[in-house]
């Protein structure tokens, strides 16, 4: 199969040549070029594997020029049992009326980052091997907090690569920022940056493009990679839960093969629920995507508005801060298909956007979108009311972003009347925001400590998952502080 620039179909490559470049050149995005189809046969076949059987199965549909051994040695490395808790690698968890919580925090970082970032860096590994790239490949990582730990853990000790990440000195929650700095292998490297997670993304974005670093890493033998979902190594992956989560609820006496379950998201970078779209597009009986976000709604706008993206707009620091994002970048990849491909039509839509912050798509595109999406977005209280009112009416305790998406989803059924069942994304672990979640229950916690895990615990009676748990007894190894303006002072660390 092959992939071609969302900005230009000229420029057409291999799936390893798109995940070893991970942005196309002219900042376009690599899309393949068709959705293969998942047949009734093999979702049959599905129904009878685990995860990692029905991972390597998916992805070997995307990714033609591996083979079927490569792709089980990677998912059974990937979502090897103890790194997931279990078998289980992504659990349904069945609510009242329909409702199917898809767990995708089980991984070691607790955050559904996870689910791409355990299999990433073996694809992007193979992919460097199979263009010809011997040279050391070096990560970096701009975080505000969850996909800076995830890329760490899924890079550690990985041959061939280093990995460095920059946080925002006071723009991490306590728990994020000691998973960073505690994180073990011989080519990590974490770093502190004295400014906001704005002020990390454009220090990163600056060595990226600074003539004269490039050539000092290329004379040392490094090249530069990104581990963002702007990478198609990121996305194929997160394909697999939405085809794996039908088989559960399938094997679970919940739908009858063929019928239709509608999917909820919370969304930041418009990643994960084009994932589940891809996944509809190659057969999967999906109905709606409802794509759920915070206060900042750019996106609810888009979808419910007349097709106009402007993100010339207040930004709000939320409780969901994984979903705090004015710029949601793979939503160039659905305007590519809805377009039918139109590679000039997507670059004019995106130097608008670059231009002016807003682009406005035409009224077929819009139509096209409105037969899958719908969206909604909630607030901070609204997003605290529905973890209370989980809890109480079901015993099950939700983190912050999930909450958002499963407060829209209410507001979707209230609205459309639409009582289809739903998997709703579970994002994150609850404990990963102890803060928050035990404000919404009307507790408090200590969140200067790693206490603050025991005390949700008790609160709740749902135990923390063993990795941050097992923080209390790990020893900070990074402390390094730098100003933006030195950042370029550490790439040396990486040599
Ligand atoms: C990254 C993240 C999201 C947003 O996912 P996108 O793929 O960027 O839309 C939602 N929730 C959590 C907990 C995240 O870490």
């Amino acid at each position: 199969m092959d992939y071609v620039s969302s900005r230009d179909k000229k420029l057409r490559v291999s799936a390893a040549q798109a995940i070893a470049a991970g942005i196309a050149p002219g900042g376009g995005l690599f899309c393949p070029t068709e959705f293969p189809a998942l047949t009734a046969d093999e979702m049959q076949v599905l129904l009878g594997k685990d995860y990692k059987g029905r991972a390597a199965h998916i992805l070997g549909k995307f990714l033609t020029d591996f083979t079927a051994e490569e792709l089980s040695d990677f998912a059974a490395k990937a979502y090897a049992d103890e790194k997931f808790g279990g078998a289980d690698t992504a659990p349904v968890k069945s609510l009242s009326d329909g409702v199917h919580m898809l767990e995708l925090w089980h991984g070691p970082t607790c955050a559904f980052k996870d689910m791409a970032l355990q299999m990433l860096p073996h694809l992007l590994t193979a992919s460097l091997r199979k263009t010809g790239e011997t040279r050391t490949c070096c990560i970096l990582v701009a975080t505000s907090g969850d996909t800076g730990k995830a890329a760490l853990e899924g890079f550690a000790n990985v041959r061939g690569t280093k990995i460095m990440v920059y946080y925002p000195v006071d723009g991490v929650s306590p728990m994020q920022k000691l998973q960073m700095v505690t994180q073990q292998g011989d080519n990590v490297e974490v770093v502190a940056i004295q400014g906001n997670f704005d002020d990390a993304q454009s220090a990163v974005k600056r060595i990226f493009t600074d003539d004269a670093t490039a050539k000092r890493m290329a004379d040392a033998g490094c090249i530069f990679s990104s581990a963002n979902s702007i990478n198609w190594g990121r996305l194929a992956p997160q394909i697999v839960y939405y085809v794996s989560a039908y088989c559960d609820l399938v094997n679970a006496g919940a739908l009858k093969m063929g019928d239709k379950m509608n999917v909820c998201v919370p969304t930041g970078n418009f990643g994960n629920i084009l994932a589940a779209y891809i996944a509809k597009q190659m057969g999967l009986p999906v109905g709606k995507l409802v794509c759920a976000s915070n206060q900042n709604n750019v996106l609810t706008d888009f979808f419910r508005q007349g097709g106009v993206y402007d993100r010339n707009r207040p930004f709000y620091t939320t409780d969901s801060p994984s979903m705090d994002i004015l710029i949601s970048s793979n939503l160039e990849r659905l305007l590519f298909y809805v377009s039918g491909q139109n590679d000039a039509l997507v670059a004019k839509m995106m130097a608008e956007l670059n231009e002016t912050g807003r682009y406005e798509v035409p009224a077929e595109l819009r139509a096209r979108i409105a037969e899958d999406f719908d969206a909604g977005c909630c607030d901070d209280a609204e997003t605290a009311d529905t973890i209370r009112r989980t809890f109480e009416r079901e015993g099950y305790l939700l983190d912050t972003h999930t909450a958002v998406a499963v407060k829209v989803y209410e507001d979707y059924r209230a609205r459309t009347g639409d009582m289809t069942p739903v998997v709703i994304a579970s994002t994150a672990s609850p404990f990963k925001f102890c803060g928050p979640v035990a404000a919404a229950l009307g507790k408090t916690v200590d969140t200067a400590s790693v206490s603050q895990l025991s005390e949700l615990s008790a609160l709740t009676g749902v135990a923390a998952p063993a990795p941050l748990a097992a923080l209390a007894d790990k020893t900070p190894r990074f402390d390094r502080v730098v100003d933006k303006a030195d950042i370029l002072s550490t790439l040396d660390l990486l040599l």
